[in-house]
């Protein structure tokens, strides 16, 4: 894959009923290679998730511009409803259904496709977050960093055109969490996946993500590309 995935330009947002005008966001830029993975760093409260809710398009914003592909997703004019985005969501809460074993899980968002393809997508994305065997289990027989690979491949059963991550290791303990870093990142490269990842952890950042950028006080400040990349 190549060519420019996701762009922002100059995106203003402000939360309804926010006082004296402020701004979540004042004026954030940032352009995502297809197939790279971006991530955005800074303390609790600069505007990190709201980052991701207007991408995913559960905020509209004031003015500038949110593009995915050659499609226009948000601008003063334009609002594209959440269900008409081509986006993913994997957050920090485990966010597996209860009562749905992991199969079923991965499955969710694939009840379009006629069962027989439905069944090797799951399987296929089993495999690649390393749970081949594991299709079978609930949530309570699975770890904290398994459940968290089952929660991405169903984030990536539909083939989303850009993944947005927010805080996906939180909740885990310091092994597991730099174990499951490094396994999600090979995991996003290996699907070619397009992301973008909030964290306040510089060193989870810089491991993870080709392009990091830094936010303050709803402002986005250096986008730049990391050591690694
Ligand atoms: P971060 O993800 O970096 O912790 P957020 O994007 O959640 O930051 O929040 C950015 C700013 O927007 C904060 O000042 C926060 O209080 C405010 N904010 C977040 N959500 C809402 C909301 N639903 N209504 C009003 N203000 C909000």
């Amino acid at each position: 894959m190549s060519g420019q995935a996701l762009r922002l330009q100059d995106v203003r947002l402000a939360y309804h009923g926010s006082t004296g005008g402020h701004l979540a966001l004042d004026g954030v830029s940032l352009a995502l290679d297809a197939g790279r993975i971006g991530c955005l760093l800074g303390p609790s409260g600069c505007g990190k998730t709201t980052v991701l809710r207007a991408i995913a398009g559960f905020e509209p914003v004031r003015s500038g511009s949110i593009r995915l592909g050659d499609q226009l997703l948000s601008s003063a004019a334009t609002h594209l409803p959440p269900e008409q985005r081509r986006v993913g969501m994997m957050f920090q809460e485990y966010a597996l259904f209860p009562h749905l074993d992991a199969a079923h899980n991965v499955a969710f968002g694939l009840r379009r496709l006629p069962a027989p393809a439905r069944r090797a997508r799951v399987a296929e994305l089993l495999a690649l977050v390393g749970l081949p065997d594991h299709g079978g289990r609930f949530a309570h027989e699975l770890s904290g960093g398994q459940q968290q690979r089952v929660a991405l491949a169903r984030a990536l059963a539909p083939s989303p055109q850009l993944l947005l991550l927010d805080e996906p290791f939180s909740n885990l303990d310091p092994a597991t969490r730099e174990r499951l870093t490094v396994q999600v990142r090979d995991i996003l490269r290996a699907a070619g996946q397009t992301a973008v990842l909030v964290t306040h952890n510089e060193a989870e950042a810089h491991a993870i993500a080709d392009h990091v950028g830094v936010m303050h006080n709803g402002r986005l400040t250096h986008w730049h590309q990391s050591a690694h990349a």
